[in-house]
């Protein structure tokens, strides 16, 4: 049971050299984002005070990997599409035209493993495209929970190998569908005032109610939460939180209109 589904978007690393002096020449303590609808560029910080830069375009068409052939197709691109950008990066006309384009996949499979022989880990069974940032750790997760079940079900490497399957593979599952549904919301939505605003409400309500409400990018990116589990937690808080905001708006509209009606009494 194997499936390999490549997105139409592939990936090239750029870089942002260091200020004067070495300083970071962006924010370190953000992910940068730069969302243009249909493709993005993004910039993380390096110990060296670089940033790597990764640019996210449709591998075909307009804007595409295919459009750019000379140096002054892609700085007119450049100055259109990241203005701001273009100025930190002076080696960008070498970075890009060195630099491979890389393919993104997901890869779902099953079994993982066989006989007491063989078990795979990590992108092996289950890569997935980068757009939540979890690729390593879910493989890190991977190693966590088989070293469990071979203490469980030692020396039976067989039965642990099933049950390490069975464990992680609901979990690799979600992370691939949270991780293409991530990449859409980076590219097209971030940029939006809607989104921005829905995501302080959402910080405002871990701060308030810090075990009751927990964002799902906080349950996948800080905690061990389980993936398959943030996702129905995030689902559970959804509906809790459009039950108490239709609540809300109930209760307001009957105040109003006992206070319309209150008042067209007393007249
Ligand atoms: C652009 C991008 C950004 C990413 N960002 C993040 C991030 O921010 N956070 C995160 O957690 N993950 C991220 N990932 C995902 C992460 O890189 C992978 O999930 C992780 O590297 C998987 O580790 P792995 O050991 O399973 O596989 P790999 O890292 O692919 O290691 C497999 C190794 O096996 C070697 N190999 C292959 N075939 C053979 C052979 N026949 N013989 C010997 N050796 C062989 C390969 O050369 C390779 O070194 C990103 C991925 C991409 C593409």
């Amino acid at each position: 049971d194997y499936e390999q589904a490549y997105l139409g978007h592939g990936y090239k690393e750029l870089a942002i050299p260091p200020g004067p002096g070495g300083q970071f020449a962006l924010d370190p303590h953000a992910l940068h984002i730069w969302p243009r609808g249909g493709s993005m560029m993004i910039a993380l910080p390096n110990a060296d005070g670089s940033f790597t830069c990764t640019v996210f375009w449709p591998l075909e068409g307009r804007g595409s990997f295919a459009a750019f052939r000379t140096p002054e197709d892609l700085a007119l691109f450049f100055s259109a599409t990241y203005p701001d950008a273009l100025g930190l990066m002076p080696t960008l006309t070498a970075d890009y035209f060195r630099n491979p384009t890389g393919t993104l996949v997901t890869i779902r499979s099953r079994p993982w493993y066989y006989r007491d022989r063989v078990v795979l880990l990590g992108d092996a069974c289950h890569a997935v495209v980068p757009f939540y940032g979890q690729g390593a750790n879910a493989a890190f997760e991977d190693c966590a929970v088989l070293s469990e079940t071979l203490a469980r079900h030692a020396p039976d490497r067989e039965a642990a190998f099933a049950q390490y399957e069975s464990l992680r593979k609901p979990h690799t599952d979600a992370l691939a569908d949270l991780s293409l549904a991530n990449f859409v919301e980076m590219r097209d939505h971030s940029a939006s005032r809607a989104f921005r605003l829905t995501r302080r409400l959402e910080q405002e309500l871990h701060r308030l109610f810090p075990r009751r409400f927990v964002p799902l990018y906080t349950l996948v990116t800080f905690t061990r939460t389980p993936y398959a589990e943030a996702v129905a937690r995030a689902r559970r808080q959804a509906r809790a939180l459009k039950a108490t905001a239709a609540a809300a708006a109930a209760v307001v509209l009957v105040v109003a209109l006992w206070l319309l009606l209150g008042r067209g009494g007393g007249r």
